[in-house]
């Protein structure tokens, strides 16, 4: 059994010509997701890391476990307006026009060491706003860990000329 094979693709969703990497049917076996948990976390053994930031809404299912399994604190980025307390703000592209992340102004001490997670990688836009809200926070990004990356996107890159070190489990073309 490998992580990639319990990823389901679903032709055509959300629109004609796109091709969607469900990873609720990895999440529903139980193996498969402790396996997931299990891989993204070893190359960490060691590092210290402080606080796991999980973007909304699939990194908080994968960044919940991870936190737990590192035995360190949890922080959502969430979309514009859900967040109770004082944010941060981060203004990110999507395919048509824009959208704001936002991060509790509190959530993350100067210093603090800081792994983020989300369920895949693609362009890097989404995981870039949340580099730009942990920095402005004076925290150090220990390093970004994704499920699913699609290479020819370029989010990679775009996060490597961030000083981002980037870590997938498996990748689509
Ligand atoms: P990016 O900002 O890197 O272009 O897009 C990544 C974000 O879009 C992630 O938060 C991810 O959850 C979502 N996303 C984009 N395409 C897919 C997909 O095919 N499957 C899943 N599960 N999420 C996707």
């Amino acid at each position: 059994m490998d992580v990639k094979s319990l990823i389901r693709s679903i032709p055509n969703y959300p629109k004609p010509g796109i091709i969607f990497r469900d990873i609720t049917t990895l999440w529903q076996d139980a193996r498969g997701f402790r396996r997931a948990v299990d891989e993204l976390v070893w190359p960490y053994a060691g590092d210290r890391i402080d606080k796991v930031v999980g973007i909304e809404a699939r990194g908080f299912i994968l960044g919940g476990a991870v936190a737990h399994q590192l035995s360190v604190g949890f922080v959502p980025v969430r979309k514009k307006g859900k967040l109770p307390w004082q944010t941060e703000q981060q203004e990110y592209e999507l395919e048509y026009g824009t959208d704001v992340m936002e991060i509790h102004q509190d959530a993350i001490v100067a210093g603090e060491n800081v792994l983020i997670v989300d369920d895949l990688l693609a362009t890097g836009g989404t995981a870039e706003a949340a580099v730009k809200l942990i920095r402005r926070m004076a925290g150090e990004i220990v390093g970004a860990a994704f499920i699913v990356e699609l290479p020819a996107l370029g989010g990679r890159e775009r996060l490597d000329t961030l000083g981002i070190r980037v870590r997938s489990l498996c990748q689509f073309e």
